[in-house]
């Protein structure tokens, strides 16, 4: 039986492909749903068509190719749609070489055996919080997708579904029972591989994540007039937080713990009133 054999120039080359489909600056500005993210999920539908798989793109925009024949199969892929103005590796990466693997097993078996092939619709949260393999596991409903709209444009989940020729198409449910596992490549989104030389890397955990809103209640006061023993600066109170989280956090979390003060918001947010309201986030993600 001949070797299964990767060609890397074609996988180069469907990277050098996707990347102008949305091109910006050195990068891609490809969201879910947009014109050229429609144009990416066709194009590996007609790949995987091609190659003997049978591909869809389903009524989330999800792409999913079947690969005929008996036998569990490994799902594998990734995600098609970028963040805003992003990089033009993410996702795409895993989407080529899981097409690759796929090519590489059908020129060397006449026929694509053993793997599915699917890239995820909206993994960048244009529209939800991972709305398409969700979807794929039947964990979205109609109601949610009724009301889910596009964080950038505010257009309508159900028009965008409807200007891509999506409406009114199945939602794709995987038979859990078809497959052994999953598997998805990614391009490094940190520098710990890049730092130590290392030219790939295996995930042994998938972080938990946690978000606390902070909300501190004060008296919004006048600048000038009110004497700082007299106030309640909401303001000063989250940062006085933010400023023990650091120290107390450090001393006690593990060497992968990883802790973010994303957004901070005084109200009303004048120079010269205190704040008599203040929120932060503190999000912390963790293997254990
Ligand atoms: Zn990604």
């Amino acid at each position: 039986m001949p070797e299964i054999q990767i060609n890397c120039e074609r996988v180069l080359r469907d990277l050098y492909t996707l990347r102008e489909v949305g091109k910006y600056k050195s990068g891609v500005h490809r969201p879910t749903l947009s014109e050229p993210d429609i144009l990416v999920r066709n194009w590996l539908k007609d790949q995987l068509n091609s190659i003997g798989f049978e591909s869809k793109v389903d009524g989330i925009a999800n792409v999913i190719g079947y690969s005929p024949g008996p036998g569990k199969k490994l799902l594998t892929g990734s995600h098609l749609e970028t963040q805003n103005r992003s990089g033009w590796l993410d996702g795409v990466l895993g989407v080529v070489y899981a097409l690759e693997t796929a090519r590489a097993i059908y020129e060397a078996r006449g026929h694509p055996i053993g793997i599915d092939v699917f890239a995820f619709a909206d993994e960048e949260g244009h529209f939800g919080s991972f709305l398409g393999s969700r979807s794929l596991i039947g964990q979205v409903t109609e109601k949610e997708l009724d009301v889910a709209t596009d964080r950038n444009t505010g257009i309508p989940l159900r028009e965008a579904l409807r200007r891509a020729n999506l409406q009114g198409i199945r939602r794709e449910v995987l038979d859990l029972d078809r497959y052994l596992g999953m598997f998805e490549a990614h391009i490094e989104q940190g520098l710990i591989l890049e730092q130590n030389a290392k030219s790939i890397g295996v995930i042994e955990t998938i972080v938990g994540s946690k978000q606390f809103n902070i909300i501190a209640k004060g008296e919004q006061n006048h600048a000038g007039t009110t004497p700082m023993d007299m106030r309640q600066d909401a303001g000063r109170a989250v940062l006085n937080v933010y400023q023990r989280l650091e120290t107390v956090f450090s001393s006690i979390m593990s060497n992968k713990t990883v802790w973010t003060v994303g957004k901070i918001h005084f109200h009303p947010n004048q120079p010269s009133i205190i704040p008599g309201h203040a929120e932060m986030t503190v999000q912390i993600r963790d293997p254990s």
